[in-house]
């Protein structure tokens, strides 16, 4: 069983690297890494399961983050009435970024990261993402904005090798045009 520890960490140097096209369609073993993450998100977000596995929550993980360089990512929010938002994207391709941003006002995490840091990570407000989805079996194109929106570009950016660090700015740094969002979970 997989655990927070057993996961790629930005004190290796592969997390920086860049994930490849999952030709579709998936073989089994591939699909079964992806059910993998999945089991993660899921199992993270579940208390109880979280303490005895060492899982840490989350609301989105990418394959690399697993040792798995393709481009796939998971998202999973918590919404109200006990509903989850759940989205699992193979070969995405972020193509259009609003002008407008937002930020977590507690900064992000990332269970690849185990040192915080402190400030703020800029990301667009909405965007206009396309890709399969694994869920559905079928290509997408699709409008997001919001917290999904920035769980999205955080992952998108681990298929590109980078780290919400590389993007953050000290608080005293935050733009009062861009729009605050809550505490979030880690991705
Ligand atoms: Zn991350």
């Amino acid at each position: 069983m997989l655990n927070n520890n057993s996961l790629v960490k930005d004190t290796e140097k592969r997390i920086f690297g860049k994930s490849s096209e999952l030709p579709i369609p998936l073989k089994k073993e591939q699909e079964k890494i992806i059910e993998k993450l999945r089991e993660y998100c899921w199992q993270s977000q579940d208390a109880k399961k979280a303490k005895k596995y060492n899982l840490t929550p989350c609301v989105g993980l990418a394959g690399c983050q697993m040792d798995f360089f393709y481009k796939v990512f998971c998202i999973l929010i918590k919404e109200e009435n006990d509903t989850f938002l759940e989205k699992i994207i193979v070969n995405p391709e972020v193509y259009s970024y609003s002008y407008q941003k937002t930020y977590i006002t507690t900064g992000e995490g990332c269970l690849s990261v185990d040192v915080s840091y402190e400030g703020v990570v800029p990301r667009h407000q909405k965007i206009k993402i396309r890709g399969y989805d694994y869920l559905e079996k079928k290509y997408f194109d699709a409008e997001w904005s919001g917290l999904i929106s920035i769980v999205a570009q955080h992952e998108f950016d681990h298929l590109n090798g980078m780290l919400y660090y590389q993007r953050s700015v000290s608080s005293d740094k935050i733009d009062p045009e861009w729009i605050p969002l809550g505490d979030v979970k880690n991705e």
